[in-house]
């Protein structure tokens, strides 16, 4: 096992009606912005319920943050909050509502041009942030318990990640009542991107972390479980609070710690989305199958551990099992209703590996994965192969 350092300050409120304790986890005297997307909150409860729990504080709206959400739309946040003299922010919604929130929390006392902590990945050396606290609606992303954050730019085509320790939110609350609204494409894609986090951090090579080997396990195990099950029945209480809890355990910071990660299925996917608009879950679900293949002699090992306490894969060689196990992957998303190649998304994918094996070249990203074995032609490889 690799040496680690963990600490995450993020406080859980998990469970039936813990909106209502917002007032136990938001400073008395905060002037608060609450900030959410296109309007699923005032269809399903969940503003009504904020906003009871917020009876008492000087509250200001900010609505509209879009699916992937957009630097200009932020931009306008960050204003609000200068000019309002805003002290806490409140994001109540899936990642996207979460990361722009993070974003805006690390935009405002920012001196310099904003889209640097982006372009530049500054956000480990960022001085202060304004304080937020999240209401999860859409269990996904693990943006509610981690420090992480993307960040889509429309008219330059990108799609950029940054991080640091200032932008865990102060508390999350996660009621998994807010799944029975959501959509099956938006289930599909959280169960889909809360298992690709976990094989970021589980199919690399095997570094002798025996306890996060199972506990990687253990969530994909669950999500096989109940993925379908939320599918059919959003409203099925139990299945719902396990899947909010395996989302949030896939990208917490404990899967990492002591293990390699890989990380280059979400970094090649954020392209797809920057290009296509593709869902984030989608894109992975394009490039994960791919890049195992194209990789399989670095991630034989883990692949096939996976078929075998995962999918029950005990015949063939290890090749033959960790092939196996790939192919059960593409089943499982598409028992999802989730496709897997590019092609069943776009028209226009023909240059694709091209434009962005270039962007890749431009930003210095030649080599990608957990031994830097994603070079520029293999990226070109997996994109090929995703078609
Ligand atoms: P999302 O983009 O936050 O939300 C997708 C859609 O679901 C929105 O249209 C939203 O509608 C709707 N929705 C949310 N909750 C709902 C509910 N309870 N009932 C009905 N509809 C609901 O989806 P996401 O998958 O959570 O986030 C994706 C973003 O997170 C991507 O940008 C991705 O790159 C990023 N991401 C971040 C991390 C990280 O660690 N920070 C990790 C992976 C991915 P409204 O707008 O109307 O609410
Ligand atoms: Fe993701």
């Amino acid at each position: 096992m690799n040496n680690f350092e963990f600490q995450n300050p993020t406080q859980l409120l998990f469970g039936k009606g813990q909106i209502a304790k917002l007032k136990e986890v938001i400073p008395a005297s905060s002037k608060v912005l609450v900030a959410y997307g296109g309007g699923s909150i005032k269809h399903n409860g969940v503003y009504d319920q904020v906003m009871a729990a917020l009876n008492g504080y000087e509250v200001v709206e900010f609505s509209g943050i879009e699916a992937n959400p957009q630097y200009a739309t932020l931009m306008k946040a960050v204003e609000i909050i200068k000019e309002k003299a805003i002290d806490f922010i409140l994001a109540v919604g899936g990642g996207s509502v979460i990361d722009g929130v993070k974003f805006i929390s690390a935009a405002v006392p920012f001196e310099g041009e904003p889209w640097d902590i982006l372009e530049k990945n500054l956000g480990k050396s960022l001085k202060s942030a304004v304080p937020f606290g999240t209401v999860l609606t859409l269990p996904a992303t693990g943006s509610e318990m981690n420090s992480g954050s993307v960040i889509s730019r429309s008219e330059i085509k990108e799609k950029r990640a940054f991080g640091g320790p200032l932008i865990f939110p102060k508390f999350s609350i996660l009621d998994p009542e807010v799944v029975a609204s959501l959509p099956s494409r938006q289930i599909a894609n959280g169960v889909i991107d809360a298992f690709t986090h976990v094989m970021e951090q589980y199919i690399t090579y095997p570094a002798g972390a025996f306890l996060q080997d199972r506990f990687a396990e253990g969530i994909l195990q669950t999500l096989v479980q109940v993925g379908p099950k939320v599918m059919a029945d959003p409203k099925d209480y139990e299945s719902a609070s396990n899947f909010m809890w395996c989302a949030t355990m896939a990208l917490n910071g404990i899967l990492r710690l002591g293990v390699p990660t890989d990380w280059a299925t979400h970094m090649i996917g954020h392209e797809l989305t920057a290009l296509y608009g593709i869902d984030h879950a989608r894109t992975l679900a394009i490039i994960a199958p791919n890049l195992y293949r194209s990789l399989l002699s670095d991630k034989q090992e883990k692949l096939a551990q996976y078929g075998e306490r995962v999918w029950g894969i005990n015949e063939g060689s290890q090749e033959e099992r960790a092939l196996a196990a790939i192919d059960k992957t593409v089943e499982f998303f598409h028992l999802m209703e989730i496709q897997t190649n590019l092609s069943d998304y776009t028209d226009d994918y023909q240059d694709t590996a091209s434009i962005i094996v270039e962007r890749f070249e431009e930003r210095g990203w030649k080599k990608l994965g957990e031994k830097g074995a994603v070079t520029p032609e293999k990226v070109a490889e997996i994109v090929e192969n995703s078609y």
